[in-house]
């Protein structure tokens, strides 16, 4: 019975000197002028650990609205703010907010804290480690392994994105790159904006659709000073980007970017392929197209030995989608050019060659290249300084992305997953590295 009961004071005595303890850390690593850590105590149920505060005596509250200190009026009930849990605890730093008669507003206010942000229940420091985790796990993942919900996961993300955007600096900016990118079945579209210098690329805007409206809004949040000084612009052939492009950048150097239009030839001889595979089907020939696909959108370089015996094979019959794959891999050696007049003689030949091919894909293909070969040859003189590959490999990311953030594929959620993880957003000051 007595032994039992030492027991119990000694662990008492043990818990009291750990939450004293706690509070020494706290004021090392979380510590606010005008605020003190009254006192830390496990919660009735011992799941969590609750941290109450208060503000220093003779320190005056601050107005929330115009962040100035004015006279007390009253104070609130107690509030509950999440802090970064540790060794299996939650922990809460619990608060009665002040609400101040500000003068200058002419109202009462509640106060502003340092540590929380308007009215979220994550404090601040939380919402930036739970957002860091965000970029590398899924937003899903992130959650459970913070025993967190994913709406608080998207709050602290959304946080540090506001914050980010806000605090950004756009400086001089050469290049940029359009992209559009397909985030929901049925054409919906994000338009993306990249900036893709060589000393860096990170992604600058992010708008609904691709639409003249939603793109005109880049350059209206970038700004005319922005605007006025850059010097490339690459996107691909999309009839709004290319006209708001000559409008708003008269004096940039506007490419067409590389990879889109592999990318379109690529699609035009798929097209090709699967018509004629569908037609030899139904006059019953030998399906000798079957599983090719592959096979033909490939660079033939990158096929394995198998694979090329294929190919060899398949090149031998007389077909549509034969000859629209040689007009496709004669196309690639435009890129090994370097001056823009040989390149624009190879274009004009190829396209030449092709409107005799009869194949109406390939056709539309060579249409479009001469409707807009100047430029494409823009690309060579822009001496190949921007390599398409950047905006392909900023796509590739994108895309990944959007996959991580998956469940709830809002316009919101894209737009905030995206500007997160390819923005290169600064962070808000934190006052400890919560690593
Ligand atoms: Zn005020």
């Amino acid at each position: 019975m007595v032994a039992s009961r030492v027991i119990l004071v000694v662990f008492a005595v043990a818990i009291f000197h750990f939450m004293l303890q706690l509070i020494t850390i706290l004021n090392r690593c979380h510590r606010f002028p005008g605020f003190v850590y009254q006192k830390a105590r496990f919660s009735s149920d011992h799941k969590s650990i609750e941290i109450a505060m208060r503000p220093r005596k003779g320190s005056k509250a601050i107005c929330s609205r115009c962040h100035q200190p004015g006279p007390g009026y009253d104070q609130l009930v107690e509030r509950r703010f999440e802090f970064i849990p540790f060794w299996g605890f939650l922990v809460f730093l619990l608060y009665s907010m002040r609400r101040v008669d500000c003068r200058c507003c002419q109202a009462v206010v509640v106060e502003e804290v340092p540590w929380a942000d308007g009215k979220r229940t994550l404090s601040k420091a939380y919402m930036l480690f739970l957002a860091r985790w965000a970029r590398r796990l899924s937003w899903k993942e992130t959650a459970e392994a913070f025993r967190t919900s994913w709406d608080k996961v998207f709050d602290a993300v959304e946080h540090v994105v506001t914050w980010g955007l806000e605090h950004r600096v756009l400086g001089q900016i050469d290049a940029i790159g359009v992209d559009e990118i397909q985030y929901a079945k049925g054409h919906k579209y994000l338009t993306l904006v990249y900036q893709i210098d060589l000393g860096i690329t990170r992604l600058l805007w992010v708008g609904k659709e691709r639409t003249i409206e939603s793109f005109q809004g880049f350059f209206t949040a970038m700004g005319k000073d922005v605007i006025s000084k850059i010097v490339f612009v690459c996107s691909d052939m999309w009839e709004p980007y290319l006209k708001l492009i000559r409008e708003n950048c008269s004096e940039a150097l506007h490419i067409l970017d590389r990879f889109h239009i592999v990318a379109n030839m690529n699609k035009a001889l798929d097209n090709v392929r699967a018509e004629e595979t569908s037609r030899m089907q139904r006059e019953g020939r030998a399906p000798v197209l079957r599983k090719s696909r592959w096979l033909l959108l490939r660079r033939s370089e990158n096929l394995g030995a198998d694979q090329h015996f294929r190919l060899r094979d398949l090149l031998r019959y007389n077909l549509k989608t034969v000859r629209a794959y040689l007009l496709k891999e004669a196309f690639q050696q435009l890129w090994e050019y370097n001056s823009p007049a040989w390149a624009g003689k190879f274009l004009d030949e190829w396209c030449r060659q092709t409107m005799r091919s009869r194949i109406e894909p390939m056709k539309k293909i060579a249409r479009s290249l001469r409707n807009h070969r100047e430029l494409i040859l823009n690309y060579f003189r822009a001496q190949k300084l921007l390599s398409s590959g950047v905006v392909e490999g900023l796509n590739n990311k994108a895309k990944v992305t959007m996959r991580k953030s998956y469940g709830f594929r809002t316009y919101r959620v894209l737009e905030l997953a995206l500007y997160h993880s390819l923005g290169k957003l600064p962070e808000p000051d934190a006052t400890h590295d919560f690593f």
